[in-house]
């Protein structure tokens, strides 16, 4: 048995049987009935479903930013519902990187300060933080930029921002919210090409989007309906 064998990789995601219920008696929302869901890393999976099957949910549950009423929840190997607050706000800083529909980057400010905002909340020194800003904007195809502020640049190229400094922590997860809902069919073209080449290149990717032409991307299809997967493809 060679080296690489006997390194067993453990999933970055592995959630068991997640509920989630929002409101009580009466108003009771079930928003996620059951799920169970496993990835594995350098996959790159793309979650569909119609409005309200549970979408937001899971993917602020995954990210961090909401906990299930019940079930089990694993990041890389760690028991995500063991962490307190401040534990949480460091899993979502170093193990995962957000990329939003609404870019939500900072106006008035370089595409290189708003890639090296992570690591300047990780506590990264000023110039390895523009170091590895660089190389993220490198990779995103946007080094000629790092001057541009936000105002100055493209939806697409904004994106690919996002997208930077969505990498620059090295997270293990890369989640994206419906990337390319704001963008023309170039840009989405282009930061599709991003997510592609940073696949390639091993990152893990959970895309939610609405778009069959950007699931198509992905290596594994998750249909959610009614806060249950119903169809788990392999595409790729
Ligand atoms: P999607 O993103 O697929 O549109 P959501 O995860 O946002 O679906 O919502 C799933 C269900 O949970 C919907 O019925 C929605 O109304 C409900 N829901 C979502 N967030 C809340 C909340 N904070 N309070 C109460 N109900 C919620
Ligand atoms: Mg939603």
């Amino acid at each position: 048995m060679s080296v690489a064998e006997l390194v067993v990789t453990k999933p970055v995601l592995d959630i068991q049987n997640v509920k989630k219920i929002y409101g009580q008696g009466e108003t009771e929302v079930h928003a996620l009935r059951g799920v169970t869901l496993n990835v594995e890393r350098g996959d790159y999976v793309a979650i569909m479903g119609s409005s309200g099957s549970g979408k937001s949910t899971l993917m602020n549950i995954l990210g961090c930013l909401d906990i299930p009423t019940s079930g089990q929840y694993r990041l890389d190997g760690v028991d995500v519902s063991r962490l307190n607050d401040r534990q949480l706000a460091l899993v979502r800083n170093r193990r995962i990187g957000f990329v939003f529909q609404s870019f939500n980057l900072i106006a008035r400010t370089s595409a290189l300060a708003n890639v090296e905002l992570p690591l300047a909340y990780a506590g990264v020194k000023a110039v390895e933080r523009r170091r590895r800003a660089r190389a993220a904007l490198a990779m995103v195809g946007l080094a000629e930029r790092e001057d541009h502020e936000p105002n100055q640049l493209s939806g697409g190229q904004q994106q690919r921002v996002a997208v930077a400094r969505a990498l620059v922590t090295a997270p293990a997860l890369v989640l994206a919210d419906e990337p390319t809902g704001n963008l023309d069919t170039q840009s989405t073209n282009d930061v599709l090409a991003v997510f592609d080449r940073l696949n390639r290149s091993g990152r893990t990717i959970v895309l939610i989007t609405h778009e069959p032409d950007v699931a198509e991307h992905a290596k594994r299809l998750i249909r959610l309906v009614d806060g249950r997967i119903v169809q788990d493809e392999r595409l790729k």
